[in-house]
């Protein structure tokens, strides 16, 4: 590989920083991609602009004064196609008045406010580009990402332009493509020196995607590549234990115990665990079914599979509620056997009786801990763990599933997740996890009937929510209290509370549940809801994972704008859990923007968990769908999940009918410390 110092193209301080950043030679600096890009020919109309918008022109300087007024300030006049845009600096100001001298041309992007039929922008972002580069670059130009220490460096956007133009220009033809021309022909895809060459230097938008898609693909498919490691790594690992089949005391005797028949998905979802858990090395799974697809059960079989083994499983689950009810569940279940050695370990405890939990678990007396976040506190240890289990998954951090999967040695580990999403993004994300997927529900299970109003309409649904109560169900109604500490919604929710309790539902039973009532008051408020002593329950979003009850047939949902499309069909999943038909009415203020229109028509459309997952990939991006917690994962360089998830299946595919390329990348990678940096090859 060239080393950037062979090159000439930098002075010595220039590579030392560069070397700081990791950037030692070619291929290094051709990977250090625009961090935007600036279509010269595109033509802004100023009377349309959005003033929420960033926008990118270029402009020249026509003047530029310090003023005193309230606060010192640098003004700068610029033209863009015959109007003036004034720029104003309130920090270094002799610095910026010493760069944007009269008649210098710069790319400004920043944010344009118009003010009595003036422009103007408040610190922008600019860029200086002189005439002969723009002679070079075409019409469409690379803008770098450059700190304060690379401009000091006398590494600008300019230099890098340059210099990645003329290594090019030197190299192209040694960058060497490691994917066939029979792949990239049927992927349809573009050479590898081509999509570098396209990153930097487009011809047209339409040339900058296909370079995008290139790369993506590359990066996926190293990704997809390390996941596949990943997972073999671990079949080299020995488990501590392993598990006899002969012996199925509990399992088959809560199969006879059952008031129903597992369903089809369920059943495979218990055989495909059992087989995993035989292997003599730790498994790692990734069950998905949407919103009442009966996961909890299947986690209880293959837990106790385990503890037919004398090994220890713990389940987490994201709130006090969720264990709490996963306790209560699973001690009806095996009511048959009421020595079952399971417990229960939540927040606050006595701590006498804490102790002994601990102690039962160290000695390894109890088999089945289900838990919150306590369970990874220091003081729980086990004396066998051999089985993991989150439930919903998605609410927890990777660190959290590993702390408590350290407190065995090489357990097993089963992640649960009632937000189902693409599969094109399972293999991204939870690609070292294997899938397992319940689609079909319970028998007997109506869709639900889901309807949106306008907040007009609300009396008129109180009444209709009064008439299902009167005939004996139960009802939810949910506020989108975000923040908790946001007291203007808070104060919204209560005394909406208050008017609903005194005043329109006066004479049946309400609740309240919401995020500032202790553990006891909401596990006694949602214990109440169970019996059915609350009949309607006025909550905020603490109801939306996996609580369960089934006597409750409607969910009306204030401000349903304000969830993200996966929230609602987790709240419309509270409702349709047994035989009566149900109800999710969403009430929209008046004040909605387009994308939440499109997430309420979404669910109008579908209560298909899969089909709403893609359309809020679509609608929202990945980050969002998975939440904050997984998207470190998702930052993939170029790889959009939004457009490119497709590609990491095809990834998966090449991968399994080419091992050589899976050699390839492997020997590429035992050098290249940045696994997302996609991969590329010099002949030397
Ligand atoms: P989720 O997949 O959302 O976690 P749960 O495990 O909470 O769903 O199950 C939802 C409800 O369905 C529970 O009341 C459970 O007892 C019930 N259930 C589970 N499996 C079946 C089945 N095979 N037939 C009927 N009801 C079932
Ligand atoms: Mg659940």
């Amino acid at each position: 590989m060239i080393a950037l110092a062979d090159t000439n193209l930098f002075n010595l301080k220039q590579l030392n920083y560069f070397k700081k950043k990791g950037i030692v030679n070619i291929r290094d600096l051709l990977f250090y991609f625009p961090r935007k890009y600036i279509d010269r020919n595109k033509k802004l109309d100023l009377r349309k602009i959005n003033p929420q918008e960033v926008i990118t022109f270029i402009a020249a300087v026509k003047n530029n004064i310090i003023k005193y007024g309230r606060r010192r300030r640098l003004s700068v006049v610029l033209e863009y196609e015959g109007t003036l845009i004034e720029a104003v600096f309130f920090q270094k100001l002799s610095y910026y008045q010493r760069v944007l001298k009269n008649g210098v041309e710069a790319a400004f992007s920043g944010k344009i406010e118009i003010f009595r039929g003036t422009y103007s922008m408040t610190h922008p972002d600019f860029e200086i580009v002189t005439e002969d580069e723009l002679v070079h670059t075409g019409k469409i130009i690379p803008i770098y990402k450059i700190t304060e220490t690379m401009q000091s460096n006398f590494i600008t956007s300019r230099v890098i332009r340059q210099s990645i133009h003329s290594i090019i220009k030197l190299y192209f033809n040694n960058i060497y493509d490691h994917l066939s021309e029979e792949i990239i022909q049927k992927l349809n895809l573009c050479d590898i020196s081509i999509a570098v060459k396209n990153m930097h230097f487009p011809k047209s938008w339409e040339n900058l995607e296909t370079a995008k898609r290139r790369l993506a693909f590359d990066e996926l498919l190293v990704f997809c590549v390390l996941m596949d490691e990943i997972k073999e790594k671990r079949k080299e690992i020995k488990k501590s234990f392993s598990l006899k089949n002969n012996n199925d005391l509990y399992t088959s005797e809560l199969t006879n115990k059952l008031p129903f028949e597992l369903t089809k998905d369920q059943k495979s979802a218990i055989s495909k665990l059992n087989e995993l858990s035989r292997n003599n090395w730790p498994f790692g799974a990734l069950l998905q079914g949407d919103v009442g697809s009966g996961k909890t059960l299947v986690a209880l079989f293959s837990a106790l599979k385990y503890a037919e083994n004398k090994i220890q499983t713990a389940i987490m689950a994201p709130t006090e509620i969720l264990a709490k009810q996963h306790y209560k569940n699973f001690l009806n279940y095996l009511s048959f056997m009421p020595f079952f050695p399971m417990d229960i370990l939540v927040g606050k405890e006595k701590a006498s009786e804490r102790k002994a939990k601990l102690q039962r678990l160290k000695r390894g007396e109890t088999l089945l801990i289900i838990g919150t976040h306590s369970l990874i506190q220091e003081d729980v240890e086990f004396l066998n763990l051999g089985f993991v289990i989150i439930d919903e998954q998605h609410r927890f951090g990777v660190e959290q599933r590993e702390s408590l999967r350290k407190k065995g040695l090489n357990t097993d580990f089963l992640a649960m997740t009632a937000t189902p999403i693409p599969r094109s993004l399972t293999l991204t994300i939870y690609g070292d996890l294997e899938p397992i997927i319940i689609n079909e529900k319970p028998a007997g299970r109506k869709p639900v009937d889901t309807r949106l109003f306008d907040e007009k309409d609300i009396d008129k649904l109180y009444k209709g929510i009064k008439k299902y109560v009167d005939q004996g169900r139960q009802a939810y109604i949910v506020y989108p209290l975000i923040d908790e500490n946001e007291n203007t919604e808070w104060a919204s929710l209560m005394s909406d509370y208050e008017y609903l309790e005194k005043d329109i539902f006066k004479g049946y039973r309400m609740g309240i549940l919401h995020g500032r009532l202790s553990s006891e008051e909401k596990e006694r408020a949602m214990q109440k809801f169970k019996e059915g002593l609350i009949q309607i329950i006025v909550s905020t979003t603490v109801v939306e994972v996996g609580v369960d009850v089934p006597n409750a047939v409607v969910i009306l949902i204030r401000n349903a704008e304000k969830f993200g499309l996966s929230q609602l069909h987790q709240l419309r999943g509270r409702v349709g859990r047994a035989e009566h038909q149900s109800f999710c009415i969403m009430v929209k203020s008046n004040k909605i923007t387009d994308e939440a229109e499109r997430r309420l028509q979404a669910m109008l459309e579908s209560e298909d968990g899969f089909y709403l997952a893609q359309k809020d990939l679509e609608i929202r991006g990945p980050g969002e769908l998975l939440g904050i917690k997984q998207s470190g994962l998702s930052e993939f360089k170029i790889a959009d999940l939004r457009y490119h998830s497709n590609l990491a299946e095809k990834a998966k595919t090449i991968i399994n009918e080419n091992k050589k390329i899976k050699e390839t990348i492997m020997s590429v990678n035992k050098w290249q410390t940045n696994l997302r940096k996609g991969f590329l090859l010099f002949h030397n």
